[in-house]
């Protein structure tokens, strides 16, 4: 890499990430809305640009880490109120990769218009949360061309351990999508067991030591448990703190619905799920790992 890297987006993912690439000895160029997640790249090593469109200039590669769909088409390709996109002003055949966890149709509309002006674009959502995200060692699920996905793995490589291309433009998304709504409902079936073994009078580390070792397992028990105590390591055990909040699991729920509707398949499981975590964010948890639906189990009962 010649040139520097454009970074937009410096929030609880964003920030750790650009570090990392900085650590790494890479010319980091980082923007954000937010003048303190600049202070803290600043000290992280990163050089603060002006504008979007300053970190941006020159680069060869450009990330963002945005929270929605909204936001990263307002970024690229205009909010349609007179703020141009960025896309006109990039250097040609710049790899432009979108970290964001967003709606297939926006990953596809930005990926599209880039290609029209001659650059490139891999949607590459994330998993490993902020953990993940400090640590280096986040599973990127990349969706556009082969190349551009071998193109990008070097940078990808600092961020993360687990890299996937898990098909054309728009399949990253899809791919996150899949394995969120199911991540949701092991952790809605997990709370589910424990509260009633629990109200049964079992011991939460004892039915969760059975069920690890028998066909009720899954990564919600045997990794991020959802009782507390039970896990040392796990949101669970810190008041359910640090962790992935419910309001971000209710988004990627919202977009698992609105792919399952775009395809026309079933997702009865999804749909309760998300009504689960809906509700329970609307009781004020919002903030809190989405584990703690387990206190939404415990209440009920
Ligand atoms: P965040 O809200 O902490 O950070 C987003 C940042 O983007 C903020 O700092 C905001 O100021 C900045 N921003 C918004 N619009 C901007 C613009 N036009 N120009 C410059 N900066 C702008 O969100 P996050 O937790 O870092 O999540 C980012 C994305 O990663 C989301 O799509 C989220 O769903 C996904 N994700 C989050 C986690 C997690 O555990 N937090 C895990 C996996 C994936």
């Amino acid at each position: 890499m010649t040139t520097g890297i454009g970074f937009i987006g410096l929030g609880n993912m964003g920030g750790p990430m650009a570090a990392n690439l900085a650590k790494a000895g890479l010319r980091v160029q980082v923007f954000d809305l937010l003048p303190d997640h600049l202070i803290a790249a600043r000290q992280a090593g990163c050089h603060c640009a002006a504008s979007a469109a300053e970190a941006v200039a020159g680069c060869e590669l450009v990330i963002s880490m945005l929270p929605a769909g909204e936001h990263v088409v307002g970024l690229w390709l205009g909010d349609g109120s007179g703020n141009g996109g960025l896309l006109p002003v990039l250097a040609p055949n710049t790899l432009i990769i979108d970290c964001s966890t967003i709606d297939v149709a926006s990953a596809r509309a930005v990926g599209q218009a880039a290609r029209v002006l001659g650059h490139r674009f891999i949607d590459a959502p994330v998993s490993g949360g902020v953990a993940g995200a400090v640590a280096g060692s986040l599973t990127f699920i990349v969706g556009g061309e082969a190349a551009d996905f071998e193109s990008a793995r070097p940078v990808l490589g600092h961020m993360g351990q687990n890299l996937f291309h898990a098909g054309p433009l728009g399949a990253g998304q899809i791919a996150k999508m899949c394995n969120n709504m199911l991540l949701a409902i092991h952790m809605a079936g997990t709370a589910e067991a424990l509260a009633l073994g629990v109200k049964e009078g079992l011991d939460a580390t004892v039915l969760s030591g059975i069920m690890a070792k028998s066909s009720g397992n899954n990564w919600s028990l045997e990794r991020y448990n959802p009782w507390p105590g039970v896990m040392e390591s796990a949101p669970a055990s810190r008041g359910y703190s640090g962790g992935f909040m419910t309001r971000l699991m209710v988004k990627d729920l919202g977009l698992a619905m609105g792919l399952a509707e775009h395809a026309h398949s079933a997702v009865p499981m999804g749909a309760l799920a998300r009504n689960l975590f809906n509700l329970h964010a609307s009781r004020g948890e919002g903030e809190r790992d989405f584990s703690s639906i387990i206190n939404l189990y415990r209440e009920m009962t």
